[in-house]
């Protein structure tokens, strides 16, 4: 059975217009600038070639001028279709063969996206407890794994910063690459990221022996990883942050791993689809509206 929503539906150039429009990515109305006066829309060709015209002084405006798509060429349903397999998590192999693109056109699509992914949260930033909520917090190393030690140089580690929010279901966190796990690295992150009277459970890694000192801190509690999973004493476990990056991590190896100057996109994207994209087909309708959001029209 069809999902209820998608480019399947789509009957035509004139549903794809339709939706960009009524979706806020294309605008509906423009003014002529020289004639102060509404321009009407017109088509060049039966495809993309929409234009604004001017009644009076017949000037024109290309559709996309000022939109998120300004000066590409690729066509209103490709790009629908695009999105559609990127929310539906289809690997850029596979949405290749189905949209018959370019390679590098499907790539530079779905790196848009996962710039969309980027933006919103930087809007909408991560803030995780609360008085008496514990946050649990550990580094992760992400580099990839060599399938053995011959032909290929040593690599250098990537170190992901994780946080999350044990009292939220599914998890909340926030995943940060970072250079390196020092003190003077990590500590500001918790205390950008975690809302006054939070509780930092983490393990004994020795860069976190400030985190009580942190303005807004209320508690650090540890768990000795050399020794146990779970502090036998007051239960003190890291398993939420764990299980959290896992989950990030086996994306990225089913991608077969990611170059260090990605890794940061990709972990928003991950954060992103956590938050916005869990139901698939809720994450289509919201990847669009995050793009109308980030490129209003008139
Ligand atoms: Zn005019």
């Amino acid at each position: 059975m069809l999902p209820k929503i998608g480019p399947h539906l789509f009957n035509g150039f004139d549903d794809y217009l339709d939706f960009f429009q009524r979706r806020g990515l294309y605008p509906t109305a423009k003014d002529c600038s020289y004639c102060n006066v509404p321009m009407y829309m017109s088509t060049r060709n039966r495809s993309d070639g929409l234009v604004w015209r001017c009644h009076r002084c017949r000037r024109t405006i290309a559709m996309r001028t000022g939109t998120f798509l300004a000066g590409q060429k690729i066509a209103m349903d490709d790009w629908l279709n695009l999105v559609y397999y990127w929310a539906t998590e289809t690997s850029v192999k596979h949405a290749i063969v189905h949209t018959g693109l370019k390679p590098k056109v499907v790539i530079q699509q779905y790196r848009f996206l996962r710039d969309i992914c980027s933006q919103k949260l930087l809007q909408t930033p991560t803030l995780l407890g609360g008085p008496g909520v514990v946050v649990q917090i550990d580094e992760s190393c992400f580099s990839h794994s060599r399938k053995n030690g011959r032909g290929r140089a040593p690599e250098r580690e990537m170190w992901v910063f994780g946080l999350v929010d044990t009292t939220t279901k599914p998890a909340r966190g926030y995943l940060q690459f970072v250079e390196d796990r020092s003190a003077a690295t990590l500590l500001p992150i918790i205390e950008d990221k975690t809302r006054p009277g939070t509780i930092i459970h983490s393990d004994m890694w020795a860069a976190y022996r400030q985190v009580v000192a942190i303005p807004g801190i209320a508690e650090h509690r540890t768990v000795n990883h050399s020794r146990h999973f779970v502090n036998p004493i007051d239960g003190t476990h890291t398993q939420n942050v764990e299980s959290y990056w896992n989950k990030a991590k086996s994306k990225l190896k089913a991608m077969k791993g990611v170059k260090r100057e990605w890794l940061s996109e990709y972990l928003d994207e991950f954060m992103w689809r956590e938050e916005f994209g869990k139901d698939l087909l809720v994450g289509f309708e919201n990847i669009i509206d995050h793009i109308a959001e980030i490129y209003p029209q008139a």
